[in-house]
C-alpha cells in the first residue's frame, strides 16, 4: 500500500474535526474516499451519513417529513431538492430586458430558463416557426416546443 504523506493526514483530520462529510474531506485532500472514513473512525468522530433513522438532513431539514425516495433504497431531501430547484429557476420575477434581448438575438450571459421561456412566448405571439425561435433565442427546438406545451396548459 502507498503510503500517504503526514501532512496530507493532518490535513484530513482537520477538516474532519470541522464535521464535513468524508466524501468533501476526500475531493478536498485527494485522499480516497475509504482511507478517509478510516481516519474518522481512528479519531472515535461520529459519521456523518444521512439515514432514515437521522434526525434531519445535513442541512438541518427535520427527517423523515422532508424524505422522499427515488427507489427502495435512495433516499433524499425534499426541502433541498426544492431550495436547489429554485436556485436554478432564478429569481420569481424575470428580467424583463433579459427577455427583451433575447428576442432580439442579443443574447445575454445569464438567462434564466423563466426568461428564456418568457423570450420564447414572445416570439411566438409573432408566428415565427420553431426553428427560428431557437435560432432567435439560442436554445434547441425541443426548448422551443418544451415552452410552448408548458405555455397551453
Ligand atoms: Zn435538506
Amino acid at each position: 500500500m502507498k503510503r500517504l504523506p503526514d501532512e496530507l493526514r493532518q490535513q484530513a483530520e482537520t477538516l474532519l474535526r470541522t464535521r464535513i462529510s468524508d466524501a468533501a474531506v476526500s475531493r478536498k485532500t485527494g485522499v480516497p474516499r475509504g482511507t478517509v472514513t478510516r481516519w474518522r473512525n481512528e479519531l472515535g468522530l461520529p459519521s456523518l451519513r444521512i439515514t432514515a433513522d437521522s434526525p434531519a438532513c445535513r442541512h438541518g431539514h427535520p427527517w423523515p417529513e422532508n424524505m422522499g425516495r427515488r427507489n427502495t433504497d435512495w433516499a433524499y431531501c425534499r426541502a433541498c431538492a426544492r431550495a436547489r430547484k429554485r436556485a436554478w429557476l432564478g429569481p420569481a420575477q424575470p428580467d424583463e430586458a433579459a427577455i427583451e434581448r433575447a428576442a432580439a438575438g442579443d443574447r445575454p450571459e445569464r438567462l434564466t430558463p423563466r426568461e428564456r421561456h418568457a423570450a420564447i412566448a414572445r416570439l411566438d405571439r409573432l408566428r415565427m416557426s420553431a426553428r427560428e425561435i431557437a435560432e432567435v433565442v439560442g436554445c434547441s427546438k425541443r426548448t422551443v416546443h418544451r415552452a410552448r406545451s408548458k405555455a397551453a396548459a
